[in-house]
């Protein structure tokens, strides 16, 4: 890698940021090129499914070596400014509502494929998009250690065409593991509360905390803690041992017009 690097730097020496210039496919520069960003994103691939000790060394290796730094620095030459796919290839993808980018639509390399000159530019992309989502940590210090000229640069190509992909997939695996947590689904109380994210975030870690600590939730609303006034269930049906929030509970008596366990129907 070390050296692939080197030799990917000298081809990209007299290119400028964005600047189009295609490398001709099939010339040496071109196949090195290919084979060097697809073995990172094989590392890439390696570096996410490793255990979390090999996770943090791999990690440590990346920022100790300034292959990373490296790596991004020949991206952004790679990459054109803006990566809009001109052919709409409907059946292949990319969201309803975001454009056709070299970002959301498949990269097919292929000895039989047809060859062109943006193959490595949509290359670039894809590693780009993975380095971001799978070394967020690494990406951002390296951004950090940007000069004023180039921060703005990478910052602006990032919001446009990265981050609204990265938001819809970070989400999806947040809606997705949550499942596991039973019936408080972050999308759940994300949708519910009228408070700022990071808010909803603490107030759903409490909740987890305290599920974890064997705290039966709330058979209403299922919370542990209660949504505004933060009390646990204290109010117990005699007959089905249910718990309820004190507040839940009288928002039940009051819109079903009795008093009867939500759950057994029995007289509170
Ligand atoms: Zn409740
Ligand atoms: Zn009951």
């Amino acid at each position: 890698m070390f050296q692939s690097s080197i030799s990917v730097e000298a081809t990209l020496a007299e290119r400028e940021m964005g600047d189009g210039h295609e490398i001709v496919p099939y010339t040496k520069s071109f196949i090195h090129i290919t084979g060097y960003l697809m073995a990172w994103r094989l590392a890439l691939a390696a570096i996410t499914y490793a255990s979390d000790a090999n996770q943090h060394q791999y990690s440590a290796y990346l920022r100790q070596s300034n292959l990373l730094q490296r790596l991004l620095l020949s991206l952004f030459k790679l990459m054109p400014q803006t990566p809009v796919v001109n052919e709409v290839k409907l059946e292949q993808g990319g969201d309803d509502k975001l454009p056709l980018t070299m970002f959301n639509t498949p990269l097919h390399i292929s000895p039989l494929a047809n060859t062109t000159s943006q193959l490595l530019a949509h290359q670039a992309c894809k590693v780009y998009y993975e380095c971001v989502s799978r070394i967020p940590a690494a990406v951002r210090q390296w951004f950090i250690s940007l000069d004023r000229h180039f921060q703005p640069v990478v910052d602006g190509f990032t919001t446009t065409y990265v981050s609204p992909l990265l938001i819809n997939q970070e989400m999806s695996a947040i809606n997705n593991s949550s499942t596991k947590f039973d019936n408080m689904t972050m999308n759940t109380m994300l949708s519910h509360r009228n408070t700022p994210l990071l808010q909803s975030l603490v107030f759903w870690k409490q909740n987890v905390d305290q599920k974890f600590e064997g705290i039966e939730e709330c058979f209403i609303c299922y919370y542990v803690l209660h949504g505004t006034n933060h009390q646990l269930p204290k109010l117990l049906c005699r007959t089905c041992k249910k718990k309820f929030h004190s507040a839940c509970l009288y928002k039940w008596f009051s819109s079903s017009n009795n008093s009867t366990c939500p759950l057994c129907r029995s007289l509170f």
